[in-house]
């Protein structure tokens, strides 16, 4: 500490560059600060230091660090506290450019694994960025020395060395019971559950935060569809709707609350915090969401299960384009989620291509399926069960075509959810279409392409510039891949990770043989299992905000990179 007051004594007034001689490793009262990159300028992104506290100085215990689950929610819990005490700290330090900036990632309201905060048994590391400050260009380095001897101690005494032990066995509790809730599914075959009293709808279509309003109504499971969970740390087990695997219909009137519902479901592939309202809904971890998608790029996918004899003979068995339309980018959409192992397809009529998912008697009257490319995924819907243990969960409130097919059929009504497949049925069995069934009685065929190493290069003969730019945009050489479709991306850091694991395979996939899509993803899973996710960065030691993306959305950006080349 005395050490870096020193350095800082000694470059003030100089040119931002004598910022560099502060790179190291210092020793405060709680702490071990190491910083480990400077940055250029005042207006560059900000440095990166670490924060290693020991263990014994916060109340985790060692026993939560030898369940995975438990420990990334100790993580969680922990970089929460940094972050609302960084923002609980209103006056930094002022100057140009990022001058005083102290920051470290932002969760939002997932649980999901991160390299910002890392625990071990030795101790907890923390990875923040700070600006160090300047005027113009100059060293303000009493200005340092409040941030890094007042500002940043202070901090970090208002959060890890601050939570209480109440408050973490709390939150463990919640993810012990999360766990729980996922286990009993597994064993019962359900993939989805929604607790009585879950609180679906959001704050805006831009936040993820609970709608706080009195007029929120909470879920209530039909009665016919209620499970019952045992969890831990409570008595009572816990209610609520389950969804068996197979066909599920959600249909009611338009603002009824369907596509909230099925939206909960989609994020119930992440656990959820306390707080949040959906900490007791959860989903098939493999459940993607599927929507139409047209102008993305599709290379050589195989969409002949639900598209065939295109005009002008375009082959659909390797079917590739620049600006698919929007069945052909929600078949790829499909089939490439069932390249890397989905069970459970998510859809809502909203975001989906009609004539993908119907096709009605007139129509099938009035143009015949030798002129009709599409088989609609009414007619898929089965055999993808049949062949390949695919469910799906359907919203689907404008058209009745799919009673026939149906499982289960859900109806919202005033928020509320009813079950209503009887009626649904009988529906169907009273009101005869006359429809065909096209497409014959198997799905068809699957996708698996290998990945072709050379595709993944960024250089593209220039320099290469692969960063993430926002939650949805990857720069990736001179091209930007656009992931604003890829719907259960939740988290910028998780973009930024997915930045890295491709960059890893742009640059180790050289020396390999092929693999097919799907192994080479098992392969980037397992080292995230067995090696952290710092493994994928290129500074290993610090490597910032990272958070984990499932293999589905990492397969998602890697499908849409325009450069991709797959055999
Ligand atoms: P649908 O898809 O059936 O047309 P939405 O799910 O889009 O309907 O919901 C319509 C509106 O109702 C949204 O603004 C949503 O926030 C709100 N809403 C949904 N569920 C609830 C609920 N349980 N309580 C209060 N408002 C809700
Ligand atoms: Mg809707």
């Amino acid at each position: 500490m005395q050490q870096l007051k020193e350095i800082l004594h000694k470059i003030d007034g100089k040119g931002y560059k004598a910022y560099k001689d502060i790179k190291g490793n210092y020793r405060f009262p709680n702490y071990r600060l190491i910083i480990d990159a400077v940055q250029g300028d005042p207006f560059a992104s900000p440095s990166k230091i670490r924060v290693l506290i020991p263990l014994e100085k916060t109340r985790v215990s060692k026993e939560w660090l030898n369940h995975k689950w438990r420990k990334i929610m100790c993580e969680d819990v922990l970089l929460r506290s940094v972050s609302a005490a960084i923002d609980r700290t209103p006056s930094k330090v002022n100057g140009s450019g990022k001058s005083g900036l102290l920051a470290i990632d932002r969760p939002g309201q997932e649980i999901l694994e991160r390299t910002a905060v890392q625990l071990n048994e030795l101790e907890v590391t923390l990875c923040m960025t700070i600006g160090l400050p300047a005027q113009g260009r100059r060293v303000l380095g009493k200005q340092a020395e409040r941030l890094f001897i007042e500002i940043l101690p202070s901090i970090i005494e208002r959060s890890v060395l601050s939570v209480t032990k109440e408050s973490l066995v709390t939150h463990v509790q919640l993810i012990d019971q999360q766990q729980a809730i996922r286990n009993f599914m597994k064993d019962n075959n359900l993939i989805s559950f929604i607790a009585n009293g879950s609180l679906l709808p959001r704050e805006s279509g831009i936040s993820d935060r609970p709608l706080k309003k009195t007029s929120v109504i909470p879920f209530r499971s039909p009665k016919s569809l209620e499970v019952e969970i045992p969890i831990p740390h409570r008595d009572a087990p816990i209610k609520g709707m389950g969804i068996n695997k197979g066909v599920t219909l959600i249909v009611g009137g338009g603002f009824h609350g369907k596509s909230t519902l099925l939206k909960a479901m989609e994020r119930g592939v992440y656990h959820h915090i306390q707080g949040d309202g959906r900490e007791f809904v959860l989903s098939d971890p493999t459940a993607v969401k599927i929507r139409a998608e047209d102008g993305r790029s599709v290379i050589k996918t195989n969409i002949s299960a639900f598209i065939n004899h295109l005009p002008y003979h375009q082959d659909t068995e390797t079917f590739t384009s620049d600006n698919a339309s929007g069945s052909t980018s929600q078949a790829a959409n499909i089939i490439e989620a069932l390249e890397v192992g989905a069970k459970t397809l998510l859809m809502d009529e909203d975001t989906c291509a009609t004539n993908f998912m119907i096709r009605d008697a007139r129509m099938q009257a009035l143009v015949h399926k030798e002129h009709e490319p599409i088989t609609p995924y009414l007619d898929k819907i089965r055999p993808l069960f049949q062949d390949y243990q695919v469910s799906t969960i359907l919203v689907m409130g404008g058209a009745g075509d799919y009673f026939d097919v149906a499982d289960c059929v859900i109806k919202m009504e005033n928020y509320q959810a009813y079950e209503v497949t009887e009626e649904a049925k009988r529906i169907a069995h009273d009101i005869q279409y006359h429809r065909v069934h096209e497409g014959g009685q198997s799905f068809g065929a699957l996708s698996s392409r290998k990945l072709i190493p050379k595709g993944l290069n960024s250089r593209n003969g220039k320099k290469s510039a692969v960063k993430a730019r926002s939650l949805s945009t990857i720069q990736w050489g001179t091209s930007h891949l656009d992931l604003s479709y890829v719907e259960q991306l939740v988290d910028p850091s998780q973009t930024r990770m997915i930045t890295e694991i491709l960059t890893t395979l742009a640059k180790t996939e050289l020396a390999r043989e092929m693999l097919p899509i799907s192994e080479r993803l098992d392969q980037i899973e397992k080292q995230m299992d067995e090696q952290g996710l710092a493994s994928f960065s290129s500074f290993k030691e610090n490597p910032g905000a990272l958070t984990r993306p499932r293999k589905y959305e990492i397969a998602a950006a890697l499908n849409r990179l325009r450069q991709l080349q797959v055999d």
